[in-house]
C-alpha cells in the first residue's frame, strides 16, 4: 500500500474482488447478481466499482437516483443498471441512458407507461418493487393485482423483475418478520407473473438476507455493504475485507502546557503537559462531530490517539503524548485493522453511515 501524504481514501479493488468472490459462493447456480452501488458505491468511487463489477461479470447494477446512473452510463458501464428510487422528473434522463426504474406505486406505473408511449417506445424494462413490510417505497400486494390491468393495455413497457427489500434481515432474533416478508413476496410475485403471462426475474435479498437467507435467492440477489466489505455479523465480517481505508498525515505537532486550551470554544483543556497533533481532516470531510472530545481515535503507528476538542471543519486534533511520530507521519483513521465498523461504534452509528460520509473532497486512490 503507498504511504499517505495527505488525505485519502484507498479503494482496495482486490478486497472487492474477494468479497464478490465471496458472496458469490454463497449462491446457488444460476442465481444472479446485482452490485448496488448507490451512494458512490458507498463512498468509494462508484465509477470504479462499476467498472471493476462489469469485469468480474456481475450481472447487474443498482443505484439509487436517477443521476448516479447517468454517470455510469456517461463513463461507459454497459451493464443493466436499475434505479431503486427513480422520481418522475428524471424519466428523461432514466430513458436517455437506458436506465431501468424501479416502479414503486400505481401512480408511477401509470405516469412512466404515458411517458413511454409518448416516446413509442417498446417494452421498456421496469421492475416492480412490491412492500411486503418495510413500508418505505412499493406497491401493497393488493396494489399488485392491478398492475396487469394497467399493463394490458400497452406495449410500450414491459416487467423485468419483481422484488422486494427485507426490514430486518441482519436480526437473526426475528427471523420470522422475514420469513413472513418472503413467502408475502413469493404468493405475490406468483400471482403476478401468472396474470402477466411471462416470468420475470425475482429478487429480494440484500447481504445480509444473502447470509442469513440462502432459500430466498429466487432469481437474484442484492449486495452493497457486503461487496464493501460488511457483513452486519462479528463472524461474517472475517470472510469480508473492507474495500475502503481513509488516511491522513500529521500536519503540525504542539507541545501544550497544563491549563491551555486547544480549538474552538476551549473544546480541550489540557490537565498535564499535553503533545498535540493536527490532522488535515475535519466534519467537512465526513468525520462528525461527535467524534470529538475523546470519542474518536485514529491510530499511528499502530498506537491508539484520541481525537481532542471539537472537530473543526477542515481539521482535527488528537493526542499523541507519549507516542513517538513525526510531523509529516501516516495516520490511519479507519481501514483494514481499524474498521469502519469498530469506528461508527464510537458515536452509535453504522459501518454503512460512516463509509458514505467521506465527502467528495477526500481524494481516492486505486489500489490493485
Ligand atoms: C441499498 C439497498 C440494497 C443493498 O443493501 P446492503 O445491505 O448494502 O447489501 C439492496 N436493496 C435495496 C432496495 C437497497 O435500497
Amino acid at each position: 500500500m503507498p504511504i499517505a501524504t495527505e488525505t485519502t481514501l484507498e479503494i482496495n479493488l482486490k478486497a472487492l474482488t474477494q468479497n464478490f468472490n465471496y458472496l458469490k459462493s454463497k449462491l446457488q447456480p444460476g442465481v444472479q447478481f446485482m452490485g448496488v452501488v448507490k451512494a458512490f458505491a458507498y463512498g468509494s468511487d462508484s465509477v470504479v466499482i462499476a467498472q471493476k463489477l462489469q469485469e468480474l461479470k456481475a450481472d447487474y447494477l443498482a443505484v439509487a437516483y436517477a443521476s448516479e446512473g447517468v454517470v455510469l452510463r456517461d463513463a461507459g458501464n454497459k451493464l443493466p443498471i436499475l434505479v431503486l428510487h427513480p422520481q418522475t422528473v428524471n424519466f428523461d434522463k432514466i430513458a436517455e441512458r437506458c436506465l431501468e426504474p424501479g416502479i414503486y406505486s400505481p401512480l408511477m406505473l401509470k405516469r412512466f407507461i404515458a411517458f413511454a408511449e409518448s416516446l413509442n417506445l417498446q417494452d421498456y424494462p421496469i421492475h416492480i418493487k412490491v412492500n411486503t413490510g418495510m413500508n418505505r417505497i412499493g406497491f401493497t400486494p393488493e396494489e399488485v393485482s392491478s398492475i396487469p390491468e394497467l399493463l394490458q393495455k400497452t406495449t410500450s413497457v414491459k416487467v423485468k423483475s419483481i422484488f422486494s427489500h427485507l426490514a430486518a434481515s441482519e436480526d437473526v432474533a426475528n427471523r420470522a418478520f422475514a420469513e413472513r416478508q418472503i413467502s408475502l413476496f413469493k404468493k405475490t410475485s406468483d400471482e403476478l407473473i401468472e396474470a402477466l403471462g411471462y416470468v420475470p426475474l425475482r429478487h429480494t435479498l440484500n447481504t445480509s438476507g444473502i447470509l442469513n437467507f440462502p432459500e430466498a435467492q429466487f432469481d437474484m440477489v442484492r449486495s452493497g455493504i457486503g461487496l464493501y466489505g460488511f457483513g452486519n455479523d462479528a463472524l461474517e465480517n472475517k470472510n469480508l475485507e473492507p474495500v475502503a481505508s481513509l488516511k491522513t498525515i500529521i500536519s503540525q505537532i504542539h507541545h501544550i502546557k497544563k491549563g491551555e486550551s486547544v480549538g474552538y470554544n476551549f473544546g480541550f483543556i489540557a490537565s498535564k503537559n499535553t503533545v498535540t497533533a493536527t490532522l488535515p481532516l475535519g466534519h467537512a470531510d465526513g468525520i462528525h462531530r461527535g467524534y470529538g472530545k475523546g470519542k474518536g481515535f485514529v491510530t499511528i503507528k499502530g498506537n491508539k490517539a484520541p481525537m481532542i476538542g471539537n472537530i473543526c471543519m477542515d481539521m482535527l486534533m488528537i493526542d499523541i503524548t507519549g507516542i513517538d511520530c513525526n510531523e509529516g507521519d501516516e495516520v490511519l483513521v479507519f481501514g483494514k485493522t481499524t474498521t469502519a465498523e469498530a469506528f461508527a461504534e464510537r458515536i452509535n452509528s453504522i459501518s454503512y453511515e460512516i463509509i458514505t460520509a467521506i465527502s467528495q473532497r477526500v481524494k481516492r486512490i486505486v489500489v490493485h
